[in-house]
């Protein structure tokens, strides 16, 4: 087991009585509960949220905490053990999108949401720590607003679902934060179960628990968190986004994922008929592929033929790379270096320009794989990447009060 695996799958009980004491420590009182929301790694269909289209995440046993307490006197006291400055003292009913906040902002759109939405949040005290490493492609922001909708639900008896959950979580990052994402993350964090994937319709939120267990066919499945994020994919997410949706706009449908596979070719014809630019055909070919992939995979694991999946994830990968355009060397390297030393197959995941990619390879193949992009990325002269293995975790829950 690496470090990171380690880390996340270490002592709970030990670590919530940590947090429990920290934040009495904190803020002079006790906590009435802990809460804890996964990370997650998606294993196909990618880009495709915003094109109402299929994704397919697991959660990680990575998880952002939160030990809270309500207040009605309207003040929001926020920590994080993982940030420097203290304590973030905000109104609730002063709460305003794009205020800044740094970190405090996700939690804090949090609130925003619920209170925008009509639901009755008079304050709170909240602490968070998290093992979910920070902008790896791995979700640690979708992580700390399920975290904190599911704390703040549950103590005000707001009654919302866990799927209800993860939109007010989307929204907070949306317009509070001001990050365009789609919902996956935050449904992944939310809705996912130990041992499954999440076969999540982001149309209308329909899911499916998949039976996701490796193990009993020798196949493990491996991240490779390559530490670097490169600047250029911040203004990449919101041109991809407007160049899907130019697409659909001409082709005359309301997203991406009402065009068939097999009436892709028929489409790009028609792309480039009306003078659209050769991006947008490239990225209408990435949504459509993709949310064929995912089809794919799904036939293969209900089939129980989990091998089979490897080439399915290395063809997303050459689209995410080739199409989308969201891919760099490092990226390309982990997933070439891991194919080469004998993997069934990888792609990046997630956002691209840097964090993880995934890796399915046989249990008995794993060393000899990690090993080879270790030394890969040191020939490259790049920092040494992160590798643990990806256990399918719970999702969004409440920690037992016996357990701090
Ligand atoms: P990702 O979600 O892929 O990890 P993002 O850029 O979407 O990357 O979110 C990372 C941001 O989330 C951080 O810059 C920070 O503002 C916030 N964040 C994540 N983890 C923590 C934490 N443990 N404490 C405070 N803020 C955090
Ligand atoms: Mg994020």
């Amino acid at each position: 087991m690496t470090d990171a695996t380690t880390r996340a799958a270490s002592g709970t009980a030990a670590r919530n009585a940590e947090s429990a004491a920290s934040f009495t420590a904190l803020y002079g009182t006790e906590p009435e509960g802990i809460w804890a929301a996964p990370g997650r790694v998606n294993l196909i269909g990618e880009y495709t949220d915003f094109n109402d289209g299929f994704v397919m995440p697991l959660a990680l046993p990575h998880t952002a905490r939160a030990a809270v307490a309500r207040r009605t006197d309207g003040v929001l006291r926020l920590h994080s053990t993982d940030m420097p400055g203290g304590v973030v003292q905000l109104r609730v009913d002063e709460l305003a999108p794009h205020a800044g906040h740094g970190w405090a902002a996700y939690p804090a759109g949090v609130v925003w949401a619920l209170r925008e939405a009509g639901h009755r949040v008079t304050g709170a005290d909240i602490q968070l720590t998290s093992t979910v490493p920070t902008g790896a492609g791995l979700s640690s922001s979708a992580a700390l607003e399920v975290v904190t909708a599911l704390a703040l639900n549950a103590l005000f008896g707001l009654g919302l679902t866990a799927s209800e959950l993860a939109v007010l979580g989307q929204r907070a990052e949306n317009a509070f934060v001001g990050v365009p994402c789609g919902v996956m993350d935050q449904m992944a964090s939310a809705c996912c179960t130990e041992g499954h994937l999440l076969y999540l319709d982001t149309r209308d939120l329909g899911s499916r628990q998949v039976p996701f267990d490796l193990a009993a066919q020798g196949l493990t499945l491996l991240v490779v968190d390559t530490r670097v994020k490169h600047a250029l994919g911040d203004g990449a997410y919101a041109e991809r986004r407007a160049g899907c949706e130019e697409g659909a706009r001409i082709l005359g449908i309301p997203a991406l994922r009402d065009l068939p596979y097999d009436g892709l070719d028929a489409a790009l014809e028609k792309l480039a008929a009306a003078g659209a630019d050769e991006s947008v055909l490239r990225f209408v070919r990435h949504v459509v592929s993709d949310n064929q992939r995912v089809e794919q995979v799904i036939a293969l694991l209900d089939a129980g033929d989990a091998p089979a999946v490897g080439p399915v994830l290395t063809a997303g990968h050459v689209s995410l790379r080739d199409d989308l355009r969201v891919s760099c060397p490092e990226l390309d390297l982990a997933v070439s270096a891991a194919n080469g030393a004998g993997a069934l197959g990888a792609r990046m995941t997630g956002g691209g320009f840097g964090g993880s990619a995934i890796v399915l390879v046989d249990v008995a193949a794993a060393a000899a794989v990690t090993e080879s992009v270790l030394e890969a990325f040191a020939s490259a002269g790049y920092a040494a990447p992160g590798v643990f293995t990806a256990v399918p975790s719970a999702g969004a829950r409440r920690l037992a009060p016996a357990a701090w």
